[in-house]
Protein backbone atom coordinates (compact mmCIF):
# COMPACT_ATOMS: atom_id res chain seq x y z
CA UNK A 1 0.00 0.00 0.00
CA UNK A 2 1.67 3.25 -1.53
CA UNK A 3 0.20 6.68 -0.18
CA UNK A 4 0.82 9.59 -2.20
CA UNK A 5 -0.08 13.01 -0.63
CA UNK A 6 -1.05 15.20 -2.72
CA UNK A 7 1.59 17.61 -2.31
CA UNK A 8 4.06 15.49 -3.51
CA UNK A 9 5.67 17.08 -6.72
CA UNK A 10 4.23 15.06 -9.87
CA UNK A 11 7.92 14.77 -11.48
CA UNK A 12 8.61 12.16 -8.73
CA UNK A 13 6.54 9.46 -9.89
CA UNK A 14 5.87 10.63 -13.88
CA UNK A 15 8.38 9.12 -16.59
CA UNK A 16 10.51 10.86 -18.65
CA UNK A 17 9.69 14.70 -19.77
CA UNK A 18 6.57 16.21 -17.64
CA UNK A 19 5.76 18.71 -20.45
CA UNK A 20 5.17 15.89 -23.29
CA UNK A 21 1.86 15.40 -24.32
CA UNK A 22 1.85 12.26 -23.13
CA UNK A 23 2.29 11.44 -19.70
CA UNK A 24 2.39 7.96 -17.82
CA UNK A 25 2.26 6.98 -14.38
CA UNK A 26 2.56 3.54 -12.52
CA UNK A 27 0.68 3.38 -8.98
CA UNK A 28 -0.18 0.56 -7.20
CA UNK A 29 -3.89 -0.88 -7.94
CA UNK A 30 -5.06 -0.05 -4.71
CA UNK A 31 -5.07 4.04 -5.03
CA UNK A 32 -6.40 5.71 -7.98
CA UNK A 33 -3.99 6.29 -10.45
CA UNK A 34 -2.44 9.64 -10.54
CA UNK A 35 -2.16 11.64 -14.46
CA UNK A 36 -1.30 14.79 -15.34
CA UNK A 37 -3.65 16.34 -17.73
CA UNK A 38 -2.35 17.02 -21.32
CA UNK A 39 -4.56 20.23 -21.60
CA UNK A 40 -4.17 22.06 -18.31
CA UNK A 41 -1.40 20.54 -16.23
CA UNK A 42 -3.41 19.90 -13.06
CA UNK A 43 -2.60 16.61 -11.70
CA UNK A 44 -6.09 14.84 -10.86
CA UNK A 45 -6.71 11.08 -10.19
CA UNK A 46 -8.42 8.18 -12.24
CA UNK A 47 -10.65 5.39 -10.58
CA UNK A 48 -9.25 2.50 -12.19
CA UNK A 49 -11.72 -1.09 -12.61
CA UNK A 50 -9.65 -3.96 -12.48
CA UNK A 51 -12.91 -5.79 -13.71
CA UNK A 52 -12.39 -3.88 -17.19
CA UNK A 53 -9.45 -5.83 -18.45
CA UNK A 54 -5.68 -5.66 -18.36
CA UNK A 55 -6.09 -3.25 -21.01
CA UNK A 56 -8.41 -0.32 -21.27
CA UNK A 57 -8.93 2.32 -22.95
CA UNK A 58 -11.59 5.34 -22.20
CA UNK A 59 -12.31 9.12 -22.41
CA UNK A 60 -13.31 10.94 -19.15
CA UNK A 61 -13.06 14.92 -19.05
CA UNK A 62 -10.95 16.85 -16.97
CA UNK A 63 -11.81 18.30 -13.78
CA UNK A 64 -9.95 21.17 -14.20
CA UNK A 65 -10.39 22.26 -17.80
CA UNK A 66 -13.50 20.19 -18.72
CA UNK A 67 -11.10 18.64 -21.86
CA UNK A 68 -12.12 15.01 -22.46
CA UNK A 69 -8.54 13.41 -21.77
CA UNK A 70 -8.12 9.52 -23.19
CA UNK A 71 -6.66 7.28 -20.81
CA UNK A 72 -4.67 3.88 -21.82
CA UNK A 73 -4.63 1.72 -19.06
CA UNK A 74 -2.80 -0.66 -18.52
CA UNK A 75 -2.68 -3.66 -15.28
CA UNK A 76 0.46 -5.62 -14.88
CA UNK A 77 1.87 -8.66 -13.76
CA UNK A 78 2.81 -7.02 -11.05
CA UNK A 79 -0.83 -5.50 -10.63
CA UNK A 80 0.46 -2.01 -10.52
CA UNK A 81 -1.57 0.13 -12.55
CA UNK A 82 0.28 2.06 -15.97
CA UNK A 83 -1.91 5.22 -17.09
CA UNK A 84 -1.31 7.21 -20.03
CA UNK A 85 -3.47 10.65 -20.35
CA UNK A 86 -3.36 12.39 -23.72
CA UNK A 87 -5.26 14.60 -25.51
CA UNK A 88 -8.13 13.42 -27.43
CA UNK A 89 -7.24 13.00 -31.23
CA UNK A 90 -10.27 14.66 -32.90
ZN1 LIG B 1 -7.33 19.69 -17.54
Amino acid sequence: MLNIPQAEPWSKYATGDPRAKCNRARVPLENDAAYLCPRCSEQNFVAVDPSGGRRQRFVEDCPVCCNPIQFAVMIDRDGDVVVESAELAT
